[in-house]
């Protein structure tokens, strides 16, 4: 880091208005890796033609060539060409990734340049997604190309904040950096619930000191912050890591007089798509070595389906028909914005949802992942909170619980959603592969 950086950044770490700051973190880039994210960016500026429903030769190359380094590949090709029969491979699963990732590993990168973040979002089963920085740094890149097309431009200054991350969760890392892929441009994630600030108000006046060119985060920590009266206008909100329904998306827009650009990126498969401007319910494929489709029930090829990745840049996780979870549609028609790469429609599946604890008050349901992640025998979950008050969790372990492990996740449980409150804990859990809503709350439903 550079002195004028450090200096930079100290100044925004000893606001007095700062958040409690939990955690150090940095961006672990080294010379190498800025040069390899600054061709990767070249590259996604260049290479923006790929209207095409069949995968690139580069690609094609680059995951056939794994069979030679990763045991992974080489069965799942075995008996295959990449080119001909690529329908025909089975397709790569949240399983696969739980319980098989020291054979997808190719063993050809240094393991000390490793960065294991567990998913934290939504998505009930505890992913470990070995990440590269470099492919890290490919996100600055990635979420710059869609804040420009709604014309924001993060300025490359040491002195500018150049996004602040907004969560609401009862515990989360709360942090202050600078980033060299943007010219020491500063970050800050913080947390908007008040026990993280000294005092309430600085919330707000953190981010008016700050004045982050734009916001980025959850829809449900976008609404949190519109409900809370926030009246900062940054240039864009980048929302990212659940759905964002478009009542919501509308009520952000007016609120905070700024496009909201829905982004769609998960820790397996990094930036996906980026929300077309001129057809928001549409999302353009983001980055040019990935190929993306949707698959019907048969694992066949559709225009509706599960969406299946495959390539990628993360060394650590390469991407053999990656299926992610999620549903949507696949339209390879020229956009009317110009955008030459294929769209893609949610379906359904990772909507925002919350629940209630026993005195009314907000849970987001990352809380309740958190819990159930610190517990290493707790594969899966499911959520319930019921129309009487009570709540049920089934759970997926892996070893028979003990009586103890039950109680202990019980005593967590009553911690976030009330001493009275009433947890069932089943192992039961269902595990055939078909999707299951993790996160059920019936008070929500018609
Ligand atoms: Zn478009």
């Amino acid at each position: 880091m550079k002195k004028e950086w450090y200096h930079s950044l100290t100044k925004m770490i000893e606001s007095q208005y700062a958040p409690r700051w939990n955690t150090i973190i940095g961006d672990r880039i080294t010379e190498a890796d800025y040069e390899n994210v600054k061709s990767f960016e070249t590259e996604l500026y260049t290479k923006r033609e790929f209207l095409d429903s069949k995968p690139k030769e580069s690609i094609l190359d680059y995951v056939g060539n794994l069979r030679f380094y990763s045991n992974f590949f080489y069965e799942r090709l075995k008996g295959l060409s990449i080119r001909h029969d690529f329908e025909r491979i089975p397709r790569m699963t949240r399983d696969d990734l739980q319980n098989k990732m020291t054979q997808i590993l190719p063993p050809t990168h240094p393991l000390d340049r490793i960065i294991v973040n567990p998913t934290s979002g939504t998505t009930g089963k505890p992913i470990l997604a070995p990440n590269h920085p470099f492919a890290i740094g490919c996100y600055v890149p990635m979420i710059e190309y869609s804040l420009l097309k709604y014309n924001v431009k993060v300025s490359h200054d040491f002195q500018t904040t150049a996004a602040i991350q907004l969560c609401h969760q009862n515990k989360t890392i709360v942090y202050a950096t600078t980033h060299s892929l943007a010219g020491g441009a500063k970050f800050a994630k913080i947390n908007w619930k008040d026990q993280d600030w000294r005092e309430l108000d600085h919330k707000e006046k953190f981010l008016y000191e700050q004045a982050p060119t734009f916001l980025s985060g959850d829809p449900y920590a976008f609404e949190e912050a519109m409900k809370s009266g926030l009246n900062y206008k940054p240039k864009a909100l980048h929302s990212t890591a659940l759905e964002l329904e478009e009542s919501l998306r509308i009520s952000l827009a007016t609120h905070f007089q700024c496009p909201v650009i829905n982004f769609y990126s998960l820790n397996e498969t990094g930036p996906i798509a980026y929300a077309c401007p001129l057809n928001p319910e549409w999302l353009h494929i983001l980055p040019h070595d990935i190929f993306v489709e949707t698959l019907d029930e048969y694992e066949q090829p559709s225009s509706f389906g599960e969406i299946v990745i495959t390539g990628g840049r993360n060394p650590f996780l390469p991407l053999l028909r990656y299926a992610t979870g999620d549903f949507g549609e696949l339209n390879f028609s020229l956009c009317t914005c110009g955008e030459k790469t294929p769209r893609l429609k949610l379906l359904k599946g990772r909507k925002p949802i919350y629940f209630t604890d026993v005195s009314g008050k907000k849970i987001n349901p990352v809380d309740i992942s958190r819990i159930l992640r610190m517990d290493p025998n707790v594969l899966r979950h499911q959520f319930i909170q019921k129309k009487n008050g009570t709540y049920e969790m089934n759970l997926s372990f892996l070893n028979s619980p003990s009586q103890i492990e039950v109680e202990n996740l019980e005593t967590q449980f009553q911690e976030l959603l009330g001493k009275t409150a009433e947890v069932k804990i089943k192992d039961n859990l269902p595990n055939d592969q078909r999707k299951i809503s993790i996160f059920i709350n019936e008070n929500l439903e018609k």
